[in-house]
């Protein structure tokens, strides 16, 4: 069998990167001879697509040609651009990136790439998934894995250290933030609990300054055309974001923009002034640490390692924080790169598990991203009634106990959704199964049953109970059915049941 080289692939909001794992160690694959690649993507009348840095310099001369942080809208079927007369979506701009990113690892290796492992963020949907591995393959990849990005992080940093840890791995980028908590045993990892902010990351920090120079200096009046306030507007930001870049390493910056709105920029800004703007940014990723700290049932004590990820934190401001909270934070040199090295570990698993070239073996549970629940009436109110609560393992499985509402009723909706809300709303309806009763005047007893499998494939099976049909013993007098006994009931085929699935996939 012939093998080929399989690479990891961070495909991020902001930036992308990618990594191979040979020779016993994992080394990040040059783009463009940078090791990050602006996830950004520009069409020239020519028909010319460039994709990275000179795509991201286009961003502002040429905007209605040119895509940034696509990733926010991939597996969103509405979400479409037009560009130079054509429609593309979301997919086609993330298969551009990756496509880039083949031809120059392909380069790089001296042979084709075909492979790879995908990183995706860990509460990403059936959808956005789904759409990433079309991108892969539009790209000409055989996509061999989507990895959640945490536990990437985790692999990359993980694999040599000691076993049994609870890592938290905290994701600042440049529009996201992230904060997942895995439990790490031996060579299994498991993400334990997710969550995040889509709406706040480096960009924030940068518009804090932004509006800080805009009330500095008093410019704001002397905007002239739209055209021309927008590329200010850019100049303003570019030059935000070098000053938040250099308080990295120094404790004041000068920023310097001659010629703008009318006036010229020069002004001082200090460590302490950043920080001090960027607080109420900073709390607010504390309040999800403890958030998701509380839904993985732990103590921030119980958190072995906190784990560093996302160019935007190189702030010192967040590396502080993140000590006084919870504990030193472990900084990798490369926290732009260290997600796409997981991904390659992996890939190298994958493709080539039983040589000795290849890591240790590697396992990874993945945990429900969402809640599943079904549509019922609670005393004529009509709610979702959770049955797979989010953040419990794949493949996994819940189960509750209805009744018809009227005598006489000869079917029941059950319809799937998919949110965290009890308020049904048709935006997170995923399917639904109609199920037949036999008419009686009093109320019939029904079971909903939801299994979930690692391929986000969800079973939705109904039964009436009836005295062929009995699940006595299987459910106390709150209506909660006993998860075990129901599964091996199922197993056994000890009721019949009306199926439908739905390929969360679609
Ligand atoms: P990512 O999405 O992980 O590539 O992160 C991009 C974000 O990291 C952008 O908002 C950058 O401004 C920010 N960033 C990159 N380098 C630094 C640095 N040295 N100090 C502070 N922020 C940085």
């Amino acid at each position: 069998m012939e093998l080929g080289i399989a690479i990891g692939i961070d495909l991020g909001t902001s930036n992308s990167a990618a990594a191979v794992y040979r020779k016993g160690k994992v080394e990040s694959i040059p783009i463009d001879g940078r090791k990050i690649l602006p996830s950004v993507i520009s069409y020239k009348e020519d028909g010319q697509i460039l994709v990275g840095s000179a795509a991201k310099a286009r961003l502002f001369i040429d905007p209605l040609n040119s895509i940034a942080s696509s990733k926010r809208y991939i597996g969103d079927p509405k979400k479409t651009y037009q560009i130079h007369n054509r429609t593309l979506t979301p997919i086609d701009a993330a298969s551009e990136i990756l496509n880039k990113i083949k031809i120059e690892a392909s380069k790089y290796l001296g042979e084709e790439v075909k492979e790879a492992v995908i990183t995706v963020p860990a509460y990403f949907t059936s959808e956005q998934r789904e759409a990433t591995r079309k991108a892969g393959e539009q790209a000409g990849l055989k996509v061999l894995r989507l990895l959640p990005e945490p536990t990437a992080a985790a692999i990359a940093y993980g694999l040599d250290k000691e076993r049994n840890q609870t890592i938290m791995v905290y994701d600042l980028g440049g529009g996201t933030f992230d904060v997942s908590i895995l439990k790490v045993e031996g060579n299994s990892f498991k993400v334990v609990a997710v969550d995040g902010d889509s709406m706040l990351g480096g960009d924030d920090f940068d518009d804090r300054i932004v509006q800080h120079l805009i009330d500095k200096v008093k410019i704001g009046g002397q905007i002239k055309n739209k055209a021309q306030a927008s590329l200010d507007l850019q100049r303003l930001k570019e030059a935000a974001e070098e000053a938040k870049k250099e308080l990295s390493e120094s404790d004041i910056t000068d920023i310097l923009i001659p010629d703008i709105m009318g006036v010229h920029i020069d002004e001082e800004l200090t460590i302490e002034s950043l920080n001090q703007m960027s607080q109420p940014l900073l709390n607010k990723t504390i309040d999800k640490i403890n958030e998701v700290v509380e839904e993985a049932g732990l103590t921030k004590r119980d958190i072995s390692r906190v784990i560093l990820v996302g160019g935007s934190t190189r702030m010192r401001a967040v590396q502080e924080i993140v000590t006084q909270q919870i504990k030193k934070p472990f900084i990798a040199d490369n926290v732009d790169e260290i997600v796409a090295h997981g991904a390659a570990i992996m890939a190298a698993n994958l493709c080539a598990p039983d040589l000795d070239t290849a890591p240790v073996p590697i396992e990874v549970e993945n945990a429900v991203p969402h809640s599943l629940g079904v549509g019922l009436y609670f005393n004529n109110v009509y709610k979702v009634k959770h049955l797979i609560h989010r953040n419990t393992p794949v493949p996994a499985i819940g189960a509750t106990l209805c009744y018809t509402r009227f005598p006489y009723q000869k079917e029941v909706e059950l319809p799937a959704y998919r949110t965290e809300s009890d308020v049904p709303d048709s935006k997170d309806k995923l399917g639904e199964l109609i199920l037949r009763v036999t008419p009686q005047k009093s109320p019939v007893d029904m079971v909903a049953i939801f299994e979930l499998d690692e391929n986000g494939i969800l079973i939705l099976s109904s039964a009436e109970l009836s005295p062929s049909n009995p699940l006595i013993g299987y459910y106390d007098e709150t209506g909660e059915v006993d998860e075990i006994l129901l599964q091996r009931m199922i197993e056994n085929r000890q009721i019949t049941l009306e199926r439908i699935t739905i390929d969360t996939n679609k």
